[in-house]
Order: C-alpha cells, then structure tokens, then sequence
C-alpha cells in the first residue's frame, strides 16, 4: 500500500528538517480574550483563500501501545489566485515534521500551530497541484469526549484496545495536519489508509476498499475511501475488536447500505438496538430528502464516548439503550421513545455534513436543526402530539444567558443554548409557516439547495425567509442573535387587549397565534403598545404554546 511507504519515508527522514516560527507580523489589534491564533484558525486567510482544497490522501499509523500516531497527508489543491504560502494546522504535541512538492522538501515557517508551506509548484490558477505533508507525535488525549476532543486511548471490556478520535470544536488538526477551517472541505472526498496492530480493526468513514496484512510489521491497513466532499472534524478513526453486520434500505435514491461495526461482545444487543437506524433514515428521509451519501453508505460505529456525527461513519456509545444514556433530556416523557444517539447523529447527516457552517459561530445551523430532527422522528413515527411535549420538554434546558451565534472568524461557537433553544426557534418558526407541508418542502429545499455546500446563516435564514414569504429577519435576531426570550405583555380592559412585545430587540414584530374567549386569531404585536378591540370584555387569553415566548399579564388576574 501507498501509505507503507509513505510511512516508511516519513520515519527516515523527520529528523533532517529545520521549521521556524515566522515573525508576529502584527497585523492584529485583537480584542484581550481573543489570540492572533484564533485569528488564524478561524478566518480565511490569504494563505487559505489562494487555493482550493480538492482531496486528501490521509495515511496514518495508529500504535496504542505508545499512544502515539503518525503518517503523511497528501493535500490536492486548485490554485485560486496567486500563490502565497500555503496554510495547514496541527495542533501540539503533533508535530509536522516534513512537506515535500515535487520531490523536493519545502520550506515551512509556524505561527502557533499554523504552518506555512512555501510551495515549489508552478501554481497556474485553474491548476492542481498537491503538497505532501509528514507528520508525528501523541496527539492530545480525549479525557472527556466528546466534549473536549482528541483521541480516546481505552480498553474494552474484554481488555482488548479501544482507541477513537472525536474532534468537534477543537479541530481535526488535533490529531492531522489539514486545512482546519469548514468552508472549505476537499471536493473529492479522502482517502484514508490506517495501519493498527494486526488483531484490530479499524473503521473510519466512507467505504472499505482494502484490508492488507502487514506481516512483518504485524499490523493490518485499512483503506477508507469517501468520494463526496467531507467536513474535517467529522474525518474519523475508530480502532477495535469490531464486527460487521448490515443491510440494505430502499431509500430515497435506491439502495442504501448500512453498516454496522459493534465489539464482537455487543453483537447480540447492537442486532435489536440498531434496528433504530433504517426508522431514523426512514423518518428523515421524508422530512429532509435523500440521504446525502448514498455513494458512500451510511454506518453506525461502536466508540468509548456517547457519539459524534462523523460523515457516513456515525460513532455511537449510548449503551444500546432508548434515551440519552437512558435518561429522557425533555422529561416530558417521548425522549424514552428512541434512541437519543441514533437518531440525533444521524440528523447531522443532512445538518452538519450535508449543509455545513462555514464558520463555527453559525455552528447553529448543525445543532438547531438537529436537535428539531429529534422531535420530527417523534412526529413521523409516533404522531404530533408526542412530538410536540417532547420539543416543548426540552425547552427547560436553555439558559437563555448568551447568544446562539458566535463570534465569526475567530473561531468562536456560540451558547450551547443553540441545541434545545435552536429547536425551538425552528418550531416556532414553522408556527409562522403555518403549513406542515410547507414546512417539510422548506427543510427538503434546504437540502437540495445547500446540496454538499458550506453556507453561512445568513444564507440559510434568506431561503427559510423567501421560500416562507415571510419577513423573518427580526426573528433570527431575536433568537440568535441576542439572548433573551420575548415577552408578550398583555393587559385585559373592557371591550380591549393591549398587547407588545417586551423584553426584545426593537424590531421585534413576530405573529403570534392566541386564543381570546375560545376563538383562535393571529395577531401582530411590536414593541409598542397596539390595541386589539373586542365586543365584549375577554374572560380568557391565552397564547398558542407552541411558540417558544414568554407571556406577562399585567393586571396580573
Ligand atoms: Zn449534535
């Protein structure tokens, strides 16, 4: 295999190559909490903005006993614009060791964990060229994955290693060298060749092309191929004492294949418990459209963490058992319904891997929609009632303390409120679309629209807006933009309801549905005082529940 060799080069050669830190340049007048780093990880830098990531050819060696990984990343490019240096993290203790173009070995200077590689390509614009790059160390350990992230170096049950990456937030440069920014992703996918010790397995994502058994070196590798273009935290390696079982589910888009990869102890309950999977893809393939990776299957891996959305390589730890670790996060009851894990990472599929957030502040667009999967799961397979409690449960979770959004270009997520808050703001939403099927046109056109593609928020707030034909600009600033819930403030006189909005940026003026005496009405307060005349004195008000607001009746009776 390629990678043997690449592997073998890399180990002879690491020694021989000077890398310097290049010079502050201080371009940056940065706020105090935020490093010129974060700059550099989380903007598109000249250094990013020239070239084109087209694919990778990832060849790893993964040895648990010194907890240690190394290899090369081949990096196919398309030149953009004139060519600078070209720019690729790895964060410490992994270090880059080496880059080579051509045949030549390439100057490198470092910021940080940023790498700048002077290229010795004649770099055309139109043109592809590909830097390889050659890399070591004992990546970052995950102690609590995935919340931290890193790699995950335990043992099964049995005693048997158990080793996983999980890298959401802190990056895919934890653990390789890569281009460490989501609005670019390698058009054609990644090849990756992983060599473990020869009674391991290893499963990463996409579809197996080859096993090959390296007698000498006792250890086995690994081809992975993913043909679609992939976003890098969601790049994986899972490595263990696995089986495979599977099936194939009539989708969509014809034949699905869906593998499952389990400890071999675990065959027996995965079997019953992963029946959940062709339900889920079922469920989202009508909300949603098509699964966006037929072509590179779609699988539910074993992992020593709760789970992760890796692209077509789901890794799953619930415990084979309904529930978030078998509790229900609404404690409304439906949340006992299914299996927490399952169905909330393969909701990422379509958001997060599907349509992708450019920039980690709109990182909403992932969660949000994802967290509302869970409640049209419910819908679809046990009705809009369930459904319903179970989305209007989950709203005891927000703290409503910071914004959703985060900070663009400094690599910055916003508030975890962006899950159970998110899915809120979505169904509240679809409240204002005011058709189901409208709505599930909406989140299928987002698909097909977004198809593969990074987005910004903006771009998913613009379609949801034009395809609704609703002026919903002062609603994602509301909600995503600032922390607080609004407030209807209402106030009971005779044969009159002054309503207005509280509590709200100024421009608030969403619709919302009441029931005055028994009769249901749309009405449009602002942040002013606005009067709704009646015939005769209201004996009750009361407003639609499943908008996520607040209510203040001011006479208070
Ligand atoms: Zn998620």
């Amino acid at each position: 295999m390629s990678c043997i060799a690449a592997l073998s080069a890399c180990n002879t050669t690491t020694k021989t190559v000077e890398i310097k830190e290049r010079k502050s340049e201080s371009l940056f007048n940065l706020p105090k909490d935020i490093t010129e780093q974060d700059v550099l990880r989380g903007s598109i830098t000249p250094e990013r903005a020239w070239w084109d990531l087209q694919h990778y050819t990832l060849s790893l060696n993964v040895d648990p006993a010194t907890k240690s990984i190394s290899g090369s990343n081949v990096i196919k490019y398309k030149v953009l614009n004139e060519a600078q240096a070209l720019q690729i993290e790895l964060q410490p203790p992994m270090k880059i060791t080496k880059a080579e173009q051509n045949g030549k070995t390439l100057e490198i200077t470092t910021k940080g964990y940023s790498y700048f590689i002077a290229t010795n390509a004649d770099n055309k614009i139109g043109s592809e060229e590909a830097v390889t790059v050659y890399f070591e160390g004992m990546p970052k350990e995950a102690i609590r994955a995935p919340w931290d992230g890193g790699i995950t170096w335990t043992k099964d049950e049995q005693g048997t290693d158990f080793v996983a990456s999980a890298n959401q937030g802190i990056g895919s440069s934890i653990w390789w060298p890569n281009k460490d920014h989501g609005y670019d992703e390698p058009d054609q996918g990644i090849d990756m060749h992983v060599e473990v010790p020869e009674h391991l397995m290893n499963i990463s994502n996409g579809r197996l092309i080859s096993t090959s058994h390296n007698q000498d070196r006792k250890t086995k590798t690994y081809h992975w191929k993913v043909i679609n273009p992939i976003n890098n935290y969601g790049v994986n390696i899972n490595v263990g004492d696995y089986v495979h079982f599977g099936e194939t589910y009539r989708g969509e888009k014809g034949a699905l294949d869906m593998d499952y990869y389990v400890l071999s102890y675990n065959l027996d309950k995965a079997k019953k418990q992963f029946k959940e999977a062709a339900r889920t893809i079922e469920a989202f393939e009508h909300w949603f459209g098509p699964y966006p990776f037929y072509e590179d299957s779609f699988k539910l891996v074993e992992a020593p963490y709760l789970g992760m959305e890796h692209q077509s390589s789901v890794t799953y730890g619930n415990g084979y058992q309904n529930g978030y670790l078998g509790r229900d996060r609404s404690q409304a009851g439906p949340g006992l319904l299914f299996d927490f894990i399952i169905v909330h990472e393969a909701g990422h599929e379509w958001f997060a891997n599907n349509i992708t957030a450019k920039d980690v502040a709109d990182l909403w667009i992932h969660e949000s929609f994802t967290n509302y999967s869970e409640s049209l799961f419910l819908e679809y397979h046990f009705g809009k009632g369930t459904a319903f409690k179970y989305q209007r449960g989950s709203r005891r979770n927000p703290q409503n303390q910071k914004t959703i959004e985060g900070l663009h270009g400094v690599h910055r997520e916003g508030s975890s409120d962006m899950y159970d808050k998110g899915g809120n703001v979505l169904h509240t939403i679809r409240q204002l679309v005011d058709s189901d099927e409208k709505w599930r046109q909406i989140l299928r056109g987002l698909n097909k629209e977004f198809y593969h593609q990074t987005v910004t928020a903006k771009q998913v707030e613009r379609y949801i807006a034009e395809q609704a034909q609703l002026n919903l600009a002062p609603v994602f600033d509301q909600y995503i933009r600032d922390a607080r819930i609004p407030m209807l403030e209402y106030f009971i006189k005779e044969k009159e309801i002054d309503v207005r909005w509280a509590n709200t940026i100024k421009s608030f003026d969403m619709p919302i549905k009441v029931n005055i005496d028994g009769e249901e009405r749309w009405i449009t307060p602002t942040t002013k005082w606005q009067t709704i005349s009646l015939a005769k004195q209201a004996q009750s008000f009361n407003i639609n529940k499943e908008f996520y607001v607040g209510s203040l009746n001011i006479l208070g009776d």
